[in-house]
């Protein structure tokens, strides 16, 4: 904990906003909080405007399918959350569609479960969707599946489904907007005195006892779900910023620095990405590939079928994979966008003949540059 600058939200490329239900739903009716979603909607439009890149993870499907269905308090079953859920999600995406429809933004809805997260070839899926959606202009709405999702493997909260979300498409900050103002280091409620953490640099055993347990009428996640989300966020490259957001406009109170929590990462989402890759992840196999793809590599440009003069071991879409150049010398690693046998089939080919050959139509690159690192020599 230092007097480190925190980034400021105006410089972020890409950014997820993760609302919480407590702000979305009112308490009293169980309705949804329009005028609050309005305010925020225009601040996503100045965002927008300014060039940045946003992903929003809302909440809300729960509380509000319940007040629709006239669930009361004793239905608190799985199957009841799912039945909510269901009902709740389509008047969710419904207000979103129309609050930033009538600000000529286009929205889209995906729907994750913690196995699109966690197995790396529905990442990679769930990863190529949302990018799609950025690059067309659209802001995509996410929320857990969860009408499908079982006990066992449900996130259940969204704190940490939005820390995935921002750790797969690499985003340079985090905002957890909810009731809660920040992590303090001490429980608020019960100490007078406890004062508010303004930015975090390392995770420390203190700052987890600061988080402790809290909870929300609505909402699944309490302080250390936070804690979780930014500690995910935190070893990706990406900042985080845990708010309170009951009154208008709460990004804009961030840029105005109000009192919050950031949490600041020491290197950059694409450095952090580039480690991962290159250091952590065990190649499952190896790309032999001929001067004129060695030469490309090294100018920064991707893996192409034709550079491929040969695949060893076995592999599946997705994992790492070593790159070697014909003299035998290992020159990169890199995320393989197709598995070892189909990259049998389609090695020291054009990528148009890729549809032909394999019957799909996959990517042009064996390898992206953006899944790629050259190794040191
Ligand atoms: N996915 C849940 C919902 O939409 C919210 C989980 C959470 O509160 O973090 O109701």
């Amino acid at each position: 904990m230092t007097a480190q600058k925190p980034p400021e939200l105006k410089d972020c490329s890409r950014l997820v906003v993760k609302i919480g239900s407590s702000l979305l739903i009112d308490a009293a009716t169980g309705q949804l909080n329009r005028a609050w979603l309005d305010s925020l909607v225009g601040e996503l439009e100045r965002l927008h405007q300014r060039d940045q890149q946003v992903i929003i993870v809302s909440s809300g499907a729960i509380a509000l399918g319940r007040s629709y269905l006239g669930f009361d308090s004793d239905r608190s079953k799985l199957e009841d959350h799912q039945a909510a859920a269901a009902a709740g999600q389509i008047l969710l995406a419904h207000a979103w569609q129309e609050l930033l429809g009538k600000r000529a933004i286009k929205v889209a809805q995906i729907l994750l479960t913690l196995d699109d997260t966690e197995n790396r070839r529905r990442y990679l899926n769930a990863r190529n969707t949302i990018e799609t959606l950025l690059a067309s202009g659209v802001i995509p709405v996410i929320n857990e599946n969860d009408t499908v999702a079982t006990q066992e493997i449900r996130y259940g909260d969204n704190d940490r489904l939005a820390a995935r979300v921002a750790e797969m498409t690499s985003s340079d900050c985090l905002v957890l907007l909810s009731d809660v103002d920040g992590l303090y280091d001490q429980d608020p409620t019960q100490n007078k005195g406890a004062q508010l953490i303004r930015t975090v640099v390392e995770f420390t055993p203190e700052l987890q006892a600061a988080a402790g347990a809290s909870n929300t009428e609505f909402g699944s996640g309490g302080m250390a779900t936070k804690l979780e989300a930014a500690r995910i966020c935190f070893s990706a490259g990406c900042a985080t910023v845990i708010a309170g957001g009951r009154q208008l406009l709460p990004l804009q109170a961030i840029e105005d620095n109000t009192p919050c929590t950031w949490f600041i990462p020491s290197c950059s989402p694409r450095a952090a990405r580039k480690q991962w890759i290159a250091g952590t992840l065990t190649p499952a196999g190896k790309l032999i590939i001929d001067d004129g793809a060695e030469g490309a590599l090294e100018s920064g440009r991707s893996l192409l079928p034709i550079g491929v003069v040969m695949v060893e071991g076995e592999f599946q879409r997705g994992d790492a994979v070593v790159v070697t150049n014909a003299a035998g010398r290992d020159i990169a690693r890199g995320l393989a966008a197709y598995s070892s046998t189909d990259a049998r089939v389609i090695q020291g080919r054009h990528s148009k003949d890729i549809e032909s050959l394999l019957g799909y139509r996959g990517r042009n690159e064996i390898i992206h540059r953006d899944n790629l690192v050259l190794l040191d020599h």
